[in-house]
């Protein structure tokens, strides 16, 4: 640490956000451009360079946090986007997205407010491309062996990148028109504009990594096909099989999943459309489920000019600090979040029992009802308890005209011609896909990593096991690897 005393001497300070009455008149990343410049090596130079960093064991990904905040606090950069990449294909993905366990994990959180971690994180990996720190690194020599990724999202990306670079031929197979996966289509741009993504996938391409998008594995070319002609197979196709909301009225027109709604906002954003099929504009919005999913629709909601947006919660409302019995440090705990979506509902009404950010915890929906065109007006719920026992006397009604179900996902999809069903692979207790402690299914050359093994997880996990599937598939084909992995990418519990 530059500043042994830094911690003492110097308060947390946040990346400054763009005034809610500007950001949700467009859909820029809600940061003030060169806000977080000024501010963000004397953040760095709070860390205490701890014997014993937390922090790094927090991070799916082994990220070398201390060693990073140092360089940053001594202005060296081209250092630190060394040691920062050494971990991480994608720091300014995770730097923008992630939910930051390394922040909860954080000594200095025992007792303060924690290092400003992820605001050092992007700072070093958008500072990288302004400084031309970040260039492909296309491998010297050619294996001759080839992989097949499917799936384009965090864990096939970080996989074709690090296999690339271990000079295998790679191809990523995607069945959307662009790549990306939920980074294109699902993660709305005011949270990542998709700049960010262009700028990867380039460097990707540079380094041999061949894109065939619009091509659905199991439909445009069947999994048998796609296995007998590489060497071996990465499964990274997510985990997008969602979960429904079984009540009376679910048929109801004006009734759509998240993902549904928000790709058409994503197609708005790449120029693709005009306006979405789906827009909120002027309609009583109410979104199902407490999850960011849910807040990115309300944040989506917002700019589209909703009349009202009410979010519901199932789950009571938790804490503002830690509940040091139940979620001790360092672990990553429930705490009541205000993310820049809730802050922007302000500037809508709400139902009038919820928060002023539009949420409504401990709600249940009972059922729908509609209009004679057979389209949703209304949503009718009851008030829970903590065990999800209706309370009496606390059903109520709020107008709705368009409701997004936002309540999370199965696991990959299974039906017959599916990729999963073409090769026979095994879905386990959680609903991803089995595999072994080194990424392998029980089908030999097929690997899988990310979403699609581990169930619905975070852009920082996507990473961390597309990076170790890698090493796994480099292994397997070489008899040997000196691909780094992230230990324990494989055993570490869900979520954060
Ligand atoms: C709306 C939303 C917002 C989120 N926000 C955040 C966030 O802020 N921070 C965070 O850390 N996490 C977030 N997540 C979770 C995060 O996006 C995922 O954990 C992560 O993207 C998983 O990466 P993946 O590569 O495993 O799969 P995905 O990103 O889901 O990519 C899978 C890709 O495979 C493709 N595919 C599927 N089947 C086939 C096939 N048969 N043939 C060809 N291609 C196929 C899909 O089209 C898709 O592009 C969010 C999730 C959602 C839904
Ligand atoms: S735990 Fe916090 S203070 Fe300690 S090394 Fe990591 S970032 Fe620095």
């Amino acid at each position: 640490m530059a500043d042994p005393k830094g911690f003492l001497t110097t308060a947390r300070q946040e990346a400054p956000r763009r005034p809610v009455d500007e950001r949700v008149r467009d859909w820029d990343e809600v940061y003030v451009p060169g806000g977080l410049l000024p501010i963000v090596s004397a953040q760095a130079d709070r860390c205490m360079d701890c014997g014993i960093p937390f922090c790094h064991e927090a991070c799916p990904l082994g990220n070398l946090i201390p060693e990073w905040n140092e360089l940053v606090a001594r202005g060296d950069w081209r250092a630190a986007s060394e040691r920062l990449h050494a971990t991480n294909n994608f720091p300014e993905f995770t730097g923008r997205l992630c939910p930051a366990p390394c922040e909860a994990g954080c000594v200095l959180a025992i007792n303060q407010p924690a290092v400003t971690i992820k605001n050092v994180e992007v700072a070093i990996a958008d500072r990288s491309w302004d400084e031309g720190f970040v260039s492909a690194q296309p491998p010297e020599r050619h294996t001759g062996r080839t992989v097949a990724v499917v799936g384009s999202g965090p864990a096939g990306l970080a996989a074709a990148q690090q296999l690339a670079r271990a000079g295998h031929t790679v191809a990523v197979y995607e069945r959307d028109d662009r790549a990306g996966g939920l980074l294109r289509y699902g993660i709305p741009a005011f949270k990542m504009e998709k700049r960010q993504l262009e700028r990867r996938l380039g460097q990707l391409t540079d380094e041999g990594v061949r894109f065939r998008t619009s091509v659905e594995v199991g439909r445009d070319i069947t999994a048998h096909r796609l296995r007998a002609r590489y060497d071996a197979v990465i499964v990274a196709t997510g985990s997008t099989a969602w979960r429904e909301l079984d009540v009376a009225g679910r048929e109801l027109g004006g009734i759509h999943q998240a993902m549904e709604y928000l790709p058409l906002a994503n197609r708005v954003c790449e120029g693709d459309l005009t306006v979405s099929p789906l827009s909120a504009a002027g309609k009583h919005v109410v979104i199902v489920g407490g999850g960011d999913t849910g807040a990115d629709c309300l944040g989506t909601a917002v700019r589209e000019q909703a009349a009202s947006v009410t979010q519901l919660d199932i789950y009571t409302q938790p804490g503002d600090v830690r509940d040091e019995e139940a979620e001790p440090w360092p672990t990553y705990p429930k705490l009541y979040r205000l993310s820049a979506a809730h802050e922007e509902a302000g500037e809508l009404k709400t139902a009038p029992e919820a928060d002023a950010d539009a949420r409504l915890f401990a709600a249940s929906t009972l059922r729908f009802t509609g209009d004679a065109g057979g389209h949703v007006r209304a949503l009718h719920l009851v008030g829970v308890d903590a065990g999800r026992r209706p309370r009496a006397g606390t059903e109520r009604t709020l107008p709705a005209d368009l409701v997004l179900l936002a309540l999370g996902f199965h696991g990959p999809e299974r039906h017959v011609g599916s990729l999963v069903d073409q090769l026979g692979l095994e879905v386990g207790e959680r609903g991803g896909i089995a595999r072994d402690a080194g990424f392998a299914t029980e089908v030999p050359g097929v690997f899988v990593a990310g979403d699609a093994g581990r169930g619905q997880s975070l852009v920082v996990w996507a990473i961390a096991e597309g990076r170790a599937a890698a090493a796994a598939v480099d292994r397997w084909l070489m008899g040997t690897t000196r691909l780094p992995a992230p230990v324990g990418a494989h055993d570490r519990p869900m979520g954060v």
